[in-house]
């Protein structure tokens, strides 16, 4: 037996024989041409045939594997489109043949993007130049096709997969992916995460294990090659638990959240960070219900900069492809304290200088986030919400700043969305007055553990009151039906992004109460979605 580890991009057990997989890549020569006119149609030729068959994947993957991950096919398509100039130039000027021209041009266009070290997404779209390079040169030549025909199911073990080549897969007949290179931040391991099935990066593996039995453990990131009885045993069990967990993951990924009457509800993740996106793919969150901000703080060990927190937030952004991302501004004090902030002691931290209170006191701090907020709207869906309201005013003055900073970003020709605004409705004094404050924002978000903790008088840190600590308590419940109650009556949509949001037991009355959105730790949306497509 022989192992290899590398990174897993997604989690699971596999089980099976390896197979290599056959690449049919174009060798390019480059030759002089006499008819730089005709060269080029003989380009544009072919790439009206790769357009087709992109699109083709594209609705494919749409079918398959949904929107977010279809979208790959259009951003190669736009790869393909900005092919032309540099191209055209290359047949023209220098009398090339056009395989060449493609060539070339992906490969500087393919280094231009490995720059990009402040852009990993970007970065990480390299493979996905050369593949449509690779496409076009095919159909230049007659078109071979992408097919890999396997008949049996297996691991499947290659230098790197391109996400075209992963959609053509018979994913039935997939059991793992296993790639020499790739990053788990490219679209083929986030299409892995998609199919679920367990995925390995940057993995050592020899040329010679084509046709010998090998096990994926996705959770260790190790490739076992022809597994000794021992090992094999051991797997075969963690395979079945796993198989289980699966089949409620398979049953209901892709699915919508809706009752049986018809009513849509939100199901979102809660995330503290881009290390978490893995999970967000893996349970098919609808959108980001709590990106918890402070945590880029709590990591750092100085105030994290407007351009580092930009390039969080726009890769989330990005990553969700279009999904709503709720981040939240910072939510410091009480039990999250930090360093560098040089906060005072304080006899009652929860009722002290805390979240928003910091933000309109300190207002540079505040600034900074929402410039990289807005900066990354331009990258995708991003709502911001504010935590820890308890008055209008400060409302206000929360959307004045924004209005500001909104300004500012304008006058210097800065791309930003006008992007929606909320509020955490998280203390008694914001369910009270929610009919005010739900004139002022586009949504809001119930942190059941704070109201929890504020409307019950119980520190939610302290473990002497936990048999106290009821978050199931009819009052609690009774100001959740008030803050939907008041949220409609003006337009405003409703969520909870607090633990209780996730509690079971309780989705049906969530439901019952006209909730639009619930938002969790990933793991158990799944578990949720199954309840709520039970319910009438
Ligand atoms: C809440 O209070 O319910 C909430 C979601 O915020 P946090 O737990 O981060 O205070
Ligand atoms: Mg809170």
């Amino acid at each position: 037996m022989i192992d290899f580890t590398g990174k897993a991009s997604f989690k699971g057990i596999a089980i099976g024989r390896i197979a290599e997989m056959k690449k049919n890549q174009a060798v390019v020569r480059k030759t002089h041409i006499e008819d730089a006119d005709a060269e080029f149609q003989r380009y544009l030729a072919a790439k009206e045939m790769a357009q087709a068959e992109i699109m083709d994947l594209h609705d494919k993957a749409l079918k398959e594997v949904g929107e977010a991950q279809a979208e790959i096919f259009e951003v190669h398509a736009m790869f393909l489109d900005d092919f032309d100039d540099s191209v055209e130039n290359i047949i023209r000027e220098q009398m090339l043949n056009a395989e060449y021209a493609v060539q070339t041009t992906a490969e500087n266009t393919a280094a231009m993007l490995a720059a990009m070290d402040d852009n990993p997404y970007m970065q990480a779209r390299q493979t996905d130049v050369k593949d449509v390079a690779d496409r076009v040169i095919r159909d230049m030549n007659g078109g071979s096709g992408d097919g890999n025909n396997f008949t049996e199911h297996m691991i499947l073990v290659a230098d790197d997969l391109a996400p075209s080549e992963t959609v053509q897969l018979d994913k039935d007949m997939v059991l793992a992916f296993v790639t020499r290179e790739g990053s788990t931040n490219s679209h083929t391991a986030i299409l892995a995460r998609t199919m679920n099935i367990p995925a390995l990066c940057q993995t050592p593996v020899t040329r010679d294990v084509d046709g010998k039995m090998g096990i994926v453990d996705g959770f260790t990131g190790t490739l076992y090659v022809d597994p000794d009885e021992a090992t094999l045993e051991k797997y075969q069990e963690l395979a079945e638990k796993e198989e289980e967990k699966q089949r409620l993951l398979k049953e209901l990924k892709g699915q919508e959240t809706v009752t049986k009457s018809g009513r849509k509800i939100k199901l979102y993740a809660n995330i503290g960070g881009i290390g978490d996106m893995n999970f967000v793919m893996e349970n098919d969150a609808a959108g980001i219900g709590l990106f918890r901000s402070e945590f880029l703080y709590l990591q750092s060990s100085d105030f994290p900069t407007e351009e580092e927190q930009f390039k969080a937030y726009r890769t989330v952004a990005e990553m969700m492809a279009g999904k709503e991302v709720v981040i939240r501004t910072l939510d410091i004090g009480a039990d999250k304290q930090i360093d560098y902030f040089n906060l005072e002691h304080e006899e009652n931290p929860a009722l002290g200088y805390r979240a928003v209170r910091i933000c309109l006191t300190q207002e540079e701090i505040f600034r900074t986030q929402l410039r990289a907020l807005y900066r990354a709207s331009a990258f995708g869906n991003i709502c911001i919400m504010i935590p820890m309201i308890t008055s209008v005013w400060e409302v206000e003055k929360a959307k004045q700043i924004m209005e500001e900073v909104k300004a500012d970003l304008a006058a210097h020709n800065v791309p930003f969305k006008d992007v929606p605004v909320g509020i955490m409705i998280e203390t008694p004094a914001a369910v009270l007055i929610a009919d005010d404050l739900a004139e002022l924002v586009d949504f809001f978000s119930i942190g059941t553990n704070d109201l929890t903790q504020y409307t019950l008088a119980i520190d939610r840190q302290n473990q002497k009151l936990e048999r106290f600590f009821n978050a199931h308590h009819p009052a609690v419940l009774k100001a959740i039906q008030m803050t939907i109650d008041a949220g409609h009556r003006h337009n405003t949509w409703v969520g909870i992004c607090g633990e209780l949001g996730a509690d079971p037991t309780l989705t049906e009355t969530f439901v019952r109460m006209g909730i639009d959105e619930l938002s969790m730790s990933p793991s158990s949306i799944l578990p949720v979605r199954k309840i709520i497509r039970e319910m009438d």
